[in-house]
């Protein structure tokens, strides 16, 4: 397949390009981006053919049979639809859109198209978080009774953009990562967080959004869940435990791009490290797509989980902001 990049961002530089061209017969052969000269630059330095300033002129062109949407995220929606009704097959960066029936609106859009749409959600794609998530389904810990999620980062400077100043392009960090920790623990219990309560700060990088929050929820299974993502921990690790009545799984330093990390596992008979693979999140994403629109299984992330993952984020905001706890909305799906 052939590639158009609708947004010349740091995650593709750093990730996406790269993950597309590890698929055999994948190449990104345009990209758009609204600044001509940053087109211009950015394919450039990265060996893409084509670079426009109109995102019409890249959706005319009959070379590109999917894009993949990284912009700020107000520009999502109105971009995943355009795509959409030129036919083409769409990867959309999370959160989808800045509220839940935008997000059911381009879902929807696409199905009735008949493209292929997936939420880029990568860490479901991890070696660790697919060995947990083995590891709870095989049994070995037991009935799961909570789940804490370590997410709380240092922001680099180079993306200390619109993330903590801009709640107009979708800052702050709920959106930005709570949707992430909102899929993984969907991936985990197959189950859809009911309600949450949260607090939230804007400590020292939030200039009018939030840039740490801490929540709770409530699962139809009665696991509890509690969440912690933040911009300003210059010194904290991330990580993931989850505790059964026959063990507990502790991972350390999993909730990031790249394969990294460590897992033990605890029962009656000890400890043990457990090893898991250590493949490339976003390739894995991506061939996943790519084998979903030559019609062999799904996205890894679909364009559903997109929606849930957003509606946990948005209830999350709701919860933090009102101190009320709030039942998540997820438009009747
Ligand atoms: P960037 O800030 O790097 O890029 C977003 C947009 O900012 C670009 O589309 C570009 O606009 C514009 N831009 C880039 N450089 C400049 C500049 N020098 N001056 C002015 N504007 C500029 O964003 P990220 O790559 O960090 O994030 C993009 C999307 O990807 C977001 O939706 C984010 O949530 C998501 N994301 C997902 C991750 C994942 O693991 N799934 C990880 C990181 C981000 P234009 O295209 O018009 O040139």
């Amino acid at each position: 397949m052939n590639w158009g990049l609708i947004g010349a961002s740091t995650i593709a530089s750093q990730f996406m390009i790269d993950a597309i061209r590890a698929i055999d017969g994948n190449e990104v052969v345009a990209v758009f981006s609204s600044s001509d000269q940053r087109g211009e630059i950015y394919a450039e330095q990265h060996s893409i053919a084509k670079h426009t300033a109109s995102l019409n002129d890249l959706l005319a062109d009959l070379q590109i049979d999917a894009v993949y949407i990284s912009t700020t995220n107000e520009k999502h929606k109105e971009q995943a639809l355009a795509a959409i009704a030129a036919g083409k097959h769409v990867v959309c960066e999370k959160p989808l859109a800045m509220n839940v029936a935008d997000a059911i609106e381009m879902v929807a859009a696409a199905a009735n198209a008949g493209v292929t749409f997936a939420t880029n959600h990568h860490l479901r794609n991890a070696g660790s978080h697919l060995k947990i998530k083995e590891l709870i389904q095989s049994g070995a810990i037991g009935a799961v009774q909570s789940i804490r999620i370590f997410h709380a980062v240092h922001l680099p400077k180079n993306l200390q953009g619109w993330r903590i100043d801009n709640a107009a392009a979708g800052g702050g960090v709920i959106p930005d990562i709570v949707v992430h920790d909102a899929d993984t623990v969907r991936f985990y219990l197959e189950e859809d967080p009911a309600s949450v309560v949260a607090i939230e700060r804007a400590e020292s990088m939030g200039q009018g959004v939030e840039d740490s929050v801490m929540s709770i929820w409530s699962m139809p299974s009665d696991v509890m869940v509690q969440t912690h993502e933040s911009f300003t921990h210059r010194f904290a690790r991330t990580g993931v435990e989850v505790n059964g009545t026959e063990g507990s799984i502790v991972a350390q330093s999993v909730n990031t791009q790249n394969p990294t990390g460590e897992m033990t596992l605890t029962n009656a008979n000890g400890s043990r490290q457990i090893e898991f693979s250590n493949h490339n999140l976003y390739a894995r994403s991506m061939q996943k797509f790519v084998d979903a629109v030559n019609g062999n299984g799904s996205p890894s992330a679909t364009g559903l989980d997109g929606i849930k993952s957003l509606a946990v984020a948005m209830a999350v905001k709701e919860a933090a902001t009102s101190g009320a706890s709030v039942d998540i909305d997820y438009g009747g799906l």
